[in-house]
């Protein structure tokens, strides 16, 4: 099949403005249609600025092209990041790309009628284990779940017991074979991080996440040791082989955490899992009980724990789409539906 148009929207997300970069570059919708009547759904990240990318600049270097495969899948992306790559290589941009090489992998799968999961060699039973992301733990409870990752950010000293409070709550909440992670988004420096680690030890935390920057993997490295049995995970702010390989040049963390929508799509995301297993790192992707981390979860040997951020309220994100999986006893299951299986709802402005 022959591509005819790539399009990217930005959905009008009813985020309040904040200084947080979500409220300004969040998450793209990437349309791509073929001459044979095909349509493919891509989601990506990087707001205004990636539909810029996009629909100025990528697009032009896959109308025409024909594709049949998944090496026809390699070739773009690869055109794609050779194309980007002066103003590229990650970030806003590399979002972008994410976007649009989902796209080409849903459109594959609805070509040949195939699941995405199947497609990279995997099947859709049993349900993967979700997780859930954020602070209201009885809902989470109530709604099945078994796993929750709670969410902090370090201000001051006080933060400490604030943090012990909250985490005692999530252990007696969701119960003693339940998984607790915390997740503290860069705002940690070593010394907190080693007094976390103390101060929390009665409530058997799985991991701490994102504790310091990603550009501090040589510090990352040194504390990892100390912060054991806890484990240090991270990643969802790096991209591309490249940016993992670094990562596992460091030795950094004991996780790691792709966000398949905004590291290089299912394309990139694969390189980074032949990678961790070179490495022996797990993964256990950033978001991925969203359709196209679970797709990959379920065709791959990453960790079967997906995250869902927030799954009480509503961001917006389902109604952007339809076809969400559905969370059963604490589970998703794969909806026997081609491609990545969701559809953009048809209000969504084209
Ligand atoms: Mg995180």
């Amino acid at each position: 099949m022959r591509i005819r148009t790539v399009k990217a929207i930005y959905p009008r997300w009813n985020r309040p403005l904040s200084d947080a970069w979500q409220s300004h570059f969040w998450q793209i919708v990437v349309v791509v249609t073929t001459e044979c009547g095909r349509t493919g759904y891509g989601y990506g990240g990087g707001g205004e600025p990636a539909v810029q990318v996009v629909n100025s600049h990528l697009s032009r270097f896959l109308t025409g092209r024909t594709l049949e495969g998944v090496d026809d899948i390699r070739a773009a992306w690869q055109a794609l990041y050779r194309a980007s790559l002066p103003y590229g290589r990650g970030g806003l941009a590399m979002m972008a790309l994410s976007g649009v090489d989902l796209a080409l992998w849903d459109l594959l799968g609805r070509a040949r009628n195939q699941p995405v999961c199947e497609l990279l060699g995997g099947g859709r039973e049993p349900g993967v284990r979700a997780y859930a992301s954020g602070l209201a733990f009885e809902t989470y409870r109530d709604m099945g779940f078994e796993a929750v990752k709670v969410f902090h950010h370090w201000r001051e000293p006080a933060d400490y017991d604030r943090t012990e409070v909250l985490i005692a709550r999530a252990r007696e909440v969701m119960g003693t074979e339940a998984l607790v992670m915390l997740d503290c988004y860069m705002s940690w420096n070593a010394e907190t991080a080693v007094e976390m680690r103390k101060r929390l030890a009665p409530y058997n935390v799985y991991w701490f996440e994102d504790i310091l920057t990603p550009d501090h993997k040589r510090e990352l490295a040194k504390l990892k040791p100390q912060l054991a049995p806890v484990l240090s995970a991270g990643g969802e702010h790096e991209f591309t082989l490249d940016g993992y390989r670094a990562l596992a040049k460091a030795n950094s963390l004991d996780i790691w955490q792709p966000d398949v929508t905004w590291c290089g799509g299912l394309t990139g995301a694969l390189d980074i899992l032949a990678l961790a297993k070179n490495s022996g790192i797990p993964v256990c992707l950033h978001r991925g009980g969203e359709p196209w981390g679970l797709h990959l979860i379920a065709g791959s040997d990453c960790l079967a724990l997906a995250e869902l951020v927030g799954p009480d309220r509503q961001d917006g994100t389902v109604q952007v789409w339809e076809g969400f999986p559905r969370l059963t006893d604490g589970r998703l299951h794969i909806a026997d539906r081609p491609g990545f299986g969701v559809e953009p709802d048809p209000a969504l402005p084209a």
